[in-house]
């Protein structure tokens, strides 16, 4: 299936049907029903049911029921159906761990016949202490010297419910003082009096993992037992009880590889279930859930997810995964398969005052040329139009390309049109632009000679349908949320009365792009034709580094409430003055400042202040003085006026990293500490030891560091896969703690990775 080299796991499964072995690989995918299964699931799902397709082997979904107390039969039904839908099927019935029950009692009594397992009575608290630490030895219970016939009666009666939970627990005997704390007489059975969902009251003990799992493992005939690295010190334990109940080959082996972990989200389903049960979010098939559920809501399709594993790879260590990779599957995978539709969030009315027809038949293609694929819709054309409200500004900033009062814009598949009028309501807020449209410029036989310098999407009055669209962003605010106190308050913004054109309802696909705007997903739940609603799955572009700083920086005072909420998604641009744009113009042309930092700088008369004092200490530093100004200094000017550090702080931090003496990262991170508390740039730097690592031989022994660790994304760099060109920048920067010089970085990796 895959073209790249293979991982260590499939390295080891090919060895071992190699050798003989096994006749045949059996994988299991052994979840416990206490939650819905979630992204991480789905790695564990994609190796161990795709390893087994691989090889023409089985896999097993193993419910690993062993705590009454937080399973339930529908957490059952929901990992079944992420499992299918994903598109895996298990090896025969779903097994349970509760099934084998009876023959796991068994072997614990053999192991007390044995004399390697014992009912120990001392409390919860006592096993722990007497466990030791990873310094010191732990020591043997007194109970541990009880004879085989009061193991096997105290066992009989506990498994019977005559005794408390805590009272007794059943322990391996194996080695207090061994090295590793698994093997120091680990736990068996503990009681329990919750009735399960699947046994009833019949069973007032339940297995521990280490117990169950391996002899699971056993009797269902796994040959690769994968699981995540947590589970390295329990693979003694795995061994000791398979050897030691002496079962007969062949048996499997436990391997372990690395958990996935992504940012902004949290990844357990202790967690996840807080925000269900709290509240925070819609249930377990929440859009923003990363749960199989929530993502398959969200729009994700299974080839998107299973991509993305894919991409992710199976590695020993564990890492964190950007978010964005995920997203990038996604789009990916959209954009081959989800047809273009035009859809309006927030319409604006257009009479095309010199449009004498009643309506025309237009068309518009289902996808774009790159992706060839046939099929077209129809769309009516007739002198009521909407457009989107952001695509029209009546006092543009610079760099405005779409409709406004002196400048026509052309109606996507259809005509240019431009404006001819701006009517009004009391309050001075726009409710119809009045248009004329160039008959001879219709799309494709344009012979009007216009030049538009954009095309945007519309929707005709009377086709169009209202529909509610479902904004998502990212649940949580912060790369590495702990909890509900991290949660994103804007993760969800509905948008009531929204247009689309029909074939959004009435087609039979469920994913589109509208265009300019996103993809969408029919709601899986909710959706009917007569109340459509959509589910935005994810941008066109990753802008979410860019959209939160605009936000950090945006000046709230000068805007309309009104205006704020209907701004759905895209960034909103409020007109500026005369003198403001002229400030704008100058600064553009004086300093070649970028458009965004000159319009933030020019829209604030205090930061405008604060750049003219700092560019008078360097002068030959303005731009970057600009870029600390337009975004660092002004979050700080936002949250607190009185400024710790001065124009000419900004202007030192900026010479040293026009100088190449710090990078931007550290310039960042002195920033931080004066914002707070003041000081000396240079002293900071030098007490910190924050220099930028020039050196060139310095950073070739990092990149040679990280391709050591990474040698899987290596390989993929090396057959085709130049996304991970960023990655490798992103490790080398993150090794040298930011201190690396990062063109140095950037021009060292060309090198290295195309040397090979
Ligand atoms: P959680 O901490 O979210 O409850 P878990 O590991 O307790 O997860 P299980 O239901 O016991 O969840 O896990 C089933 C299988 O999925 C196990 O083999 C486990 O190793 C694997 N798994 C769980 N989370 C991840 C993850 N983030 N990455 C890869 N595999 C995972
Ligand atoms: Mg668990």
């Amino acid at each position: 299936m895959s073209k790249e080299k293979k991982d260590f796991l499939r390295k080891i499964v090919e060895q071992d049907l190699k050798s003989g072995k096994y006749k045949q690989v059996v994988t299991r995918f052994p979840p416990e029903p206490n939650g819905f299964p979630h992204i991480g699931h789905a790695k564990s799902i994609v190796l161990n049911f795709g390893i087994a397709k691989e090889y023409n082997g089985i896999c097993n979904l193993r419910m690993d029921d062993t705590n009454p107390e937080t399973e339930d039969a529908k957490y059952v039904e929901a990992l079944k159906d992420a499992v299918t839908w994903l598109g895996f099927k298990w090896s025969g019935d779903v097994k349970y761990t509760s099934d084998y029950f009876e023959q796991l009692y068994i072997w614990a009594q053999e192991l007390i016949k044995m004399g390697k397992a014992y009912v120990d009575s001392l409390s919860e608290d006592e096993i722990k202490e007497y466990r030791g630490t990873v310094t010191t030895k732990g020591r043997r219970s007194k109970y541990a010297n009880r004879s085989v016939e009061e193991n096997l009666e105290l066992l009989e009666r506990m498994k019977n419910g005559e005794f408390k939970e805590g009272e007794h627990v059943l322990r391996a005997k194996i080695d207090m003082s061994s090295p590793n704390m698994k093997m120091r007489d680990p736990l068996l059975y503990r009681i329990k009096h919750t009735p399960h969902f699947r046994s009833g009251t019949k069973w007032h003990i339940y297995p521990m993992y280490d117990f169950a799992h391996c002899l699971s493992d056993y009797i269902e005939g796994i040959t690769h037992s994968f699981c995540t690295l947590e589970f390295e010190n329990n693979r003694e334990v795995y061994n000791w009880l398979i050897e030691t109940l002496n079962l007969k080959p062949p048996r499997p082996y436990q391997y372990e590889f690395a958990r996935l972990n992504i940012n902004y989200t949290v990844m357990s389903k202790r967690k996840l279930l807080e925000l269900v049960e709290g509240g925070y979010v819609d249930g377990w098939d929440d859009p923003r859930m990363p749960t199989i559920a929530g993502l398959r809501r969200r729009g994700y399709t299974p080839e998107s997810i299973i991509n993305f594993c894919e991409s992710v790879g199976v590695a020993k260590a564990n890492s964190v995964v950007d978010v964005a990779q995920l997203e990038f599957a996604i789009r990916d995978d959209l954009n081959k398969n989800a047809p273009r539709v035009m859809a309006i969030l927030n319409p604006l009315k257009v009479v095309i005052e010199n449009y004498e027809e009643k309506e025309e038949t237009l068309s518009s293609p289902l996808f774009p040329p790159d992706i060839g694929k046939p099929g077209t819709q129809e769309l009516k054309f007739s002198k009521i139009i909407y457009i989107e409200r952001d695509d029209f500004s009546e006092n543009p900033p610079k760099g405005y390309f779409r409709l406004t009062p002196n400048q026509p814009v052309r109606l996507k598949y259809a005509y240019i049109i431009e404006c001819t009028d701006v009517i009004k309501d009391e309050n001075g807020e726009i409710i119809e632009i009045r248009a004329k449209y160039y008959k001879n410029s219709k799309s494709g036989q344009d012979k009007s000679g216009i030049k538009v310098k954009s095309a945007i999407q519309w929707v005709e009055a009377n086709s169009a349908k209202e529909c509610e669209i479902r904004i998502y962003d990212r649940l949580f605010k912060s790369q590495n949320p702990k909890g509900v106190e991290d949660l994103n308050p804007n993760s969800l913004k509905v948008v009531k009365n929204a247009l689309v054109w029909p074939f959004a309802i009435d087609s039979k696909y469920s994913h589109f792009q509208f265009e300019r705007i996103g993809y969408f997903v029919k709601d899986n739940k909710e959706f009917s034709k007569e109340k459509a609603i959509f589910n935005k799955t994810v941008s066109l572009k990753d802008t979410w580094a860019k959209q939160q700083k605009k936000e950090e920086t945006k000046e709230p005072k000068n805007k309309k409430p009104q205006q704020k909420q209907q701004s759905a998604n895209k960034e909103e641009i409020a007109p500026m003055s005369a003198k403001e744009q002229e400030i704008f113009e100058n600064l553009i042309k004086s300093y070649n400042l970028p458009k965004v930092v000159a319009n933030i700088i020019a829209r604030d008369s205090e930061l405008l202040e604060f750049f003219n004092k700092s560019v008078g200490f360097e002068e030959s530093c303005a731009k970057t003085i600009a870029n600390f100004v337009a975004n660092e200094v002004a979050r700080e000017l936002k949250a607190n006026k009185n400024l710790k550090f001065s124009p000419k702080d900004i202007a030192n931090l900026a010479k040293l990293i026009d100088s190449e003496e710090i990078s931007v990262k550290i310039a960042k991170d002195v920033f931080e500490t004066i914002k707070n508390s003041g000081g000396d740039v240079l002293e900071i730097i030098e007490q910190k030891g924050l220099k930028q690592i020039n050196s060139k031989d310095e950073i070739l022994k990092l990149i040679k560091d990280i391709f050591a660790k990474n040698s899987d994304n290596l390989q993929k760099y090396k057959s085709g896969n130049q996304n991970l060109f960023g990655f490798f920048v992103g490790q080398v920067l993150k090794a040298s703690k930011g201190k690396a010089n990062p063109r140095l970085v950037n021009e060292l990796l060309k090198e290295e990775l195309n040397k090979a």
